[in-house]
């Protein structure tokens, strides 16, 4: 082979690939237009109590009853979930990460309340690490800044350990401060802390089938219905 139709070939190839010089985290498998399962990490637990504020309590009792809410309308939206933890339980950071890297076909959503000293400072944080997260961080992201009263402190990347041993397409939500007296009673409350869950929930359903797909849940069950209502 000649030099030249070596270099020819070896440039194809690069082509073929989009860039040789960017392929940055080749490990992490984009699977965010074919998942089926949804990781669902709630942030903390157990020894761990993560944030602790006056207004807003302990923040590993928050996050498990919001990822408890997202896991719930996640599966009414046909998606196979699974909990990195359903209790008041330590979970280490590597474990979280290998029970979302065993799954077949995921994403892994953490969900996370913040925390600072200055009691002014609010609004919502999604995080990423891996590139191909990036869109479903945005989208969280956008949802969330939906709610009533709520102030957009951006999408950032972060080299957190949860996000970064992630084989799959991971993003981290700060879903407002427990330091805050507004964010902080919102987490208190089950209808704010399930509104979290539906805004995440929707984000996840617009990324993985199109934007406007998602159905909230009704409040009534179909048993409900059944028993209670005739046509
Ligand atoms: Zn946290």
């Amino acid at each position: 082979m000649s030099r030249f139709s070596r270099y020819a070939l070896l440039s194809a190839a690069c082509g073929f690939l989009a860039s040789c010089s960017s392929v940055p985290q080749a490990h992490v498998k984009d699977t965010t237009r074919t998942f089926t399962t949804v990781v669902v990490d709630a942030g903390h637990g157990g020894k761990d109590n993560g944030a602790f504020r006056q207004y807003g309590g302990a923040e590993k009792s928050a996050t498990l009853d919001v990822a408890t809410r997202l896991a719930r309308k996640l599966r009414e939206s046909q998606f196979s979930t699974v909990m990195t933890r359903s209790s008041d339980v330590f979970v280490p950071l590597d474990e979280r990460a290998a029970i979302s890297n065993r799954q077949k076909n995921a994403i892994f959503v953490s969900v996370h309340f913040n925390d600072s000293r200055r009691r002014g400072i609010h609004g919502f944080e999604t995080y990423y690490h891996s590139p191909v997260a990036r869109n479903l961080a945005y989208r969280i992201q956008q949802h969330l800044v939906t709610m009533r009263g709520a102030s957009n402190r951006g999408v950032k990347t972060a080299n957190f350990r949860v996000l970064r041993k992630a084989l799959y397409p991971a993003v981290l939500v700060e879903c407002g401060f427990l330091s805050n007296r507004s964010e902080g009673a919102g987490a208190r409350n089950a209808s704010y802390r399930d509104e979290l869950a539906d805004k995440i929930a929707e984000a996840i359903v617009d990324e993985r089938y199109g934007k406007g797909t998602y159905r909230a849940p009704q409040t009534a069950s179909d048993s409900a219905d059944s028993s209670g209502h005739t046509e």
